[in-house]
């Protein structure tokens, strides 16, 4: 009874929080947010399995591929929103005391995350980014979030979260480790993709610049300068001032080109592209997998098809 009293209340503060976040929100993300969670649901699962949610859509996939029809996989932010300033809803919070487990990225990326299990109740909150070695903020204090981008840290998140499944559900570790292999495998294979792709590139054109900094791990792995009008969307200020450094840059190192990413107010690189005549050479995903039929649905395309327009846009 207490619990269910405690979640009217949170149902009520949320309704009041949503409706006050509405009318702040970014209009050009609006229409694909009420699409509904994608394909992952429609497997039937075994009846023993369990009950997972994450907290956004990339995660979603990637757990998705160790989980197979085991259990049921859902996530909390939608395609097209950003995992970092999300506002969940009372439906996020149902979903969440309803499962037996949460996975969440971690390194402070679901800044939200307090707002939605302080009242979620006893569910067991796991972080799939233990182990990864964090690239820090400017200043130094916090850490960056967007661990993904490496494909060398999404092996170290299955690793986790296999050996998490099958503490939990023991019966499963055959169908989890089978998995996990057969997916090991393509991300080795994705990551050797990304490599001898990027070797197609001049050394000087390998140079990534979006709104969100978001790409300093896979520079770091790959060999990219990255470059972004803001570092973080949670410090999302896009001030002239940030413009105007980014311009420099363009214009500085004659870059050949500029990106947007799906989850980001285009005007911002709209602007940088307008000041200095680089064309921006296509949409890239950073902080969820593609819309259904846009051909980058899962983590692996996603990383493909940025690649793809990376090289093109670059070359
Ligand atoms: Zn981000």
């Amino acid at each position: 009874m207490i619990k269910n009293f405690g979640f009217l209340l949170f149902a009520l503060s949320l309704s009041f929080i949503v409706l006050i976040g509405c009318s702040s929100e970014k209009t050009q993300q609006e229409e694909l947010v009420d699409e509904p969670e994608d394909s992952m649901e429609e497997a039937t699962p075994e009846e023993d399995g369990l009950t997972i949610t994450t907290s956004f859509s990339i995660l979603g996939d990637i757990i998705g591929e160790i989980v197979g029809t085991r259990g049921t996989i859902d996530y909390i932010v939608p395609i097209g929103e950003e995992p970092h300033e999300y506002e969940p809803v009372p439906s996020d919070f149902r979903k969440v005391s309803d499962s037996d487990v949460f996975y969440v990225n971690g390194l402070g990326l679901e800044e939200w995350l307090e707002k939605l299990v302080d009242s979620a109740g006893d569910v067991a909150i796991v972080p799939v980014s233990e182990g990864v070695t964090p690239i820090m903020l400017e200043g130094g204090e916090e850490e960056d979030p967007h661990a993904w981008m490496n494909v060398g840290n999404v092996k170290l998140y299955v690793e986790n979260v296999v050996a998490d499944l099958i503490e939990r559900d023991p019966e499963g570790e055959s169908v989890y480790r089978e998995n996990a292999d057969a997916y090991l495998a393509e991300l080795e294979e994705l990551d050797s993709f990304i490599k001898t792709e990027v070797e197609s590139l001049s050394e000087e054109n390998r140079v990534i610049v979006v709104s969100e900094d978001a790409f300093k791990y896979f520079g770091e792995a790959y060999g990219f300068q990255t470059e972004g009008v803001w570092e973080i969307n949670s410090h999302e200020e896009g001030t002239p001032g940030q413009i105007a450094r980014v311009i420099d840059v363009v214009n500085d190192q004659a870059i050949p080109a500029i990106f947007v990413e799906t989850t980001v107010d285009r005007r911002y690189m709209e602007s940088v592209s307008n000041d200095t005549g680089v064309e921006i050479a296509g949409e890239v995903y950073t902080d969820a997998v593609g819309q259904d039929g846009s051909g980058a649905e899962t983590y692996i395309l996603m990383m493909k098809h940025n690649v793809d327009t990376f090289i093109n846009g670059l070359k």
